[in-house]
Formats: structure tokens, sequence, C-alpha cells
């Protein structure tokens, strides 16, 4: 008798369903937005990371159009064979000057960068520092990269200090790895207090800007920018795929840092090109960013008005909000089934949020993401939602 090798699938996925874990995808018709339609039903859309709507942009989709026109539809090939065209390298200088580093590198998406970076620069007799909150692509990347990986507690820069007093001397190199805002609580990272303790420590810092590119800082460059760290030896990574409506990842650092990953990181050399469409669609959003504050104006004024209204709301909503300093807003809701429950009684209402529960985050809840292109109304319609299914 012969067991089946592949068994253990469907029990894994029973167990997946037990636990209210288990995900499935949801189809999203005609261009993305402040209103989307899914199975022809229209509903508020507070769960994209569009932040400036310009995945739907005319522009930015003209400039893709154009590009694929010009160049076709695929690299056809890794950078360093044949995928090389001149907009990749007028996308890489446009990434330098939005973050005023000698030079920039685009991935093919920001998990790649994270993964190419990180395992290019460290190894087996190297440290890496990491919070415990960062995205699952640091995680990985530093899994993959074979250094030593401690984790301190989310934000706190006493715990890192004292990883660093223990353990930094053991090590050949060390690398601190951190989100600039968190994706999934929408708060931000003590930057400064960790750039002085990896100076103090002789330590490389990298990081993780895939939600403030685009929205933070005076020039839209991001949380370095607006936590004043500008030109303070970071490698700063993003991601083209939120704020500037693209697909695409990129390291951003001196000239040599960039010289180096182009000949040791693995998801960049052994992986075709950066499509003409991204590539072009990632320019055109970034020339919108540098040419358009006024979105990053109004972005900024609808998260306001949206926290205000939830601060302000009745008690048993404005309790649960979790702190944030982004327009990555969550309640907090006891459990999975509870949050899918307020998910789906939101989209009966006309309303998309991210209900997100372990093992993505520790404990479930709502997540909301503002947008610039959001009206008024539309942040009304969602407390009034919030309002009615929180009420317990
Ligand atoms: C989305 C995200 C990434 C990955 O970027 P992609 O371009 O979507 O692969 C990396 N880090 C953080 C914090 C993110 O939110």
């Amino acid at each position: 008798m012969s067991i089946n090798p592949y068994g253990w699938i469907e029990e894994s996925l029973r167990t997946i369903h037990r636990a209210k874990w288990y995900r499935s995808v949801q189809e999203i018709m005609g261009r993305p937005g402040a209103v989307v339609r899914i199975d022809g039903q229209e509903l508020i859309n507070f769960a994209s990371n569009d932040y400036l709507g310009l995945a739907g942009d005319s522009r930015v989709i003209a400039a893709a159009i154009e590009a694929t026109q010009l160049y076709g539809t695929g690299a056809t090939g890794s950078r360093l064979i044949t995928g090389h065209r001149p907009i990749h390298r007028e996308l890489e200088r446009a990434i330098a000057a939005l973050k005023q580093t000698e030079d920039a590198i685009v991935f093919s998406s920001g998990y790649l960068a994270n993964l190419g970076a990180i395992s290019a620069l460290v190894g087996k007799r190297d440290l890496i520092l990491s919070d415990q909150y960062n995205h699952a692509s640091l995680k990985n990347g530093a899994i993959l990269s074979g250094a030593m990986v401690l984790e301190y507690a989310h934000g706190d820069v006493e715990g890192l200090k004292f990883l660093l007093e223990s353990y930094r001397n053991a090590y050949r190199r060390c690398l601190i790895l951190t989100d600039t805002v968190f994706s999934m609580d929408g708060d931000l990272c003590p930057l400064s207090k960790v750039v002085e303790l990896g100076e103090t420590y002789g330590c490389m810092l990298l990081v993780d800007e895939a939600h403030g590119t685009g929205v933070f800082g005076d020039r839209g460059a991001g949380a370095v920018e607006y936590l004043g760290c500008t030109g303070r030896g970071l490698i700063q990574m993003g991601t083209l795929s939120k704020a500037l409506g693209s697909l695409g990842g990129y390291v951003a650092g001196s000239a040599a840092l960039v010289d180096f990953l182009r000949n040791r990181a693995g998801s960049w050399i052994y992986t075709t090109g950066l499509s003409p469409a991204d590539t072009a669609a990632g320019l055109e959003a970034i020339a919108i960013v540098n040419q358009e504050p006024q979105r990053r104006a109004k972005l900024w004024q609808n998260v306001k008005y949206l926290k205000q209204l939830l601060v302000e709301s009745v008690p048993s909503v404005a309790s649960r909000l979790l702190p944030s300093e982004s327009p990555i807003l969550c309640l907090q809701v006891p459990d999975a089934q509870t949050v899918l429950a307020v998910g789906e009684g939101l989209k009966a209402a006309g309303i998309l949020v991210g209900a997100v529960r372990p093992p993505t985050v520790p404990t479930s809840r709502i997540r909301v993401t503002v947008m610039a292109t959001h009206e008024k109304a539309h942040c009304e319609r969602l407390v009034e939602g919030l309002q009615s299914l929180l009420k317990s």
C-alpha cells in the first residue's frame, strides 16, 4: 500500500480553514481608484496602496503604452545580458535624484530588492538586527543571507542598543533593518535614534520606504526626508508599486553600493529586467510626484479628516484605533472571526477595507488606507459603517 505524498496539503488546508486563516482572491474590475467594482458592486476603496491615485492616472498609463510601442512588452533578458534599456537607467537616475543619493538600482519588485540587497550585504559571519514588525521581505532576506538574525521589540531603541552592546563585537559586519512606515500598524520608526546607534556601533542601516516614498516629506522623497535623515549614509529601499502606481523595487544609496549590488545581488542578476511598461510608468509617476505636491497635500488633508472622524466617533470605534502617523489606520478587533465579519459587513455597506489576520499580524485588525483621491463623503461613509458594525 502506498500513501499519497500530497495528502498532507488538503489536511493543511482544512487546518487553515478551521483557524479562520483561509485567504482567497477577489476580482476587481476596471481601473484602480478610490471607488472600484467587485462582482458588479461599487465599493469605496480603503484597501489600496495607491496613495496618490497614480495607478489609474491617464499620464502614467500613456507613458506605459508609449514605452511598450517603443521597446515591446518584455525586457527579454537579465539587465546584464540583453534586458537593459535606456529607460531603466533614466528611472534609476530619477530615483536617486528624488532620494538625494548618488545612485539607485531597480529590481523587479520591492520583495526582490530586499532579498537581493540583504543577502549581498551580509553572510554567515555577520549580524542582522531587525524590528519585530518588519515586512516579510526584510525577514526573508535576513534568513536568506545566512547571517545571525536577532529581533528587537517593535520600535524599541533601548532594546536595539542592548543587542548592539551585547553582540555587535562578536560579528564582522552588522546590518540593522527597519521599515520606516510600518505597513500593518501605520506608525513610524524612531529613525534618527536608530541612525545614531548605527553610527555609534559601526553598522549598516537598511530602511524600507515602501509606504514612505511619494507620501512623506516636503518633496515626497519619503519618511527619511520627513524625519530629517537625508544624506545620513543609509541604504534606502522602496517600491514602485505603492504610491508610484507601477511595479518594481529599488535600492538607493552610494555609487559604490549600487555598483556592488549590480555584481552581487542574485535577485537582480538572475532575473529578467523590469518590463518597459512598468519602468516608464514608474518614471512618469516620479515626475508627477515632483511636479504635483498638491496630491500629497490632499492625501494628508484626507488622513487628518478621517482620523478626526474616527477619534470623535462612538467609543467602541475610537478606542480601537492604533496609534498611527501615516495614511495607514488600523482598528484592533478581538479575533480573526470578528475581523472577517466586520470586513464582510462593511463590504455589504459598499466599503472595501483590509481584514488583516494572523499570521500576517500578531492580532487581527481592520486596516484602512487613505488615498489623495478620496472625498470627504467617502470617509464619512466608512465611519458610519464602522459605528454600526462595532457597536458591541
Ligand atoms: C509592499 C512592501 C514590500 C514589497 O514591495 P513589492 O514591490 O510589492 O514587492 C516591501 N516592504 C514593505 C514594507 C512593503 O509594504
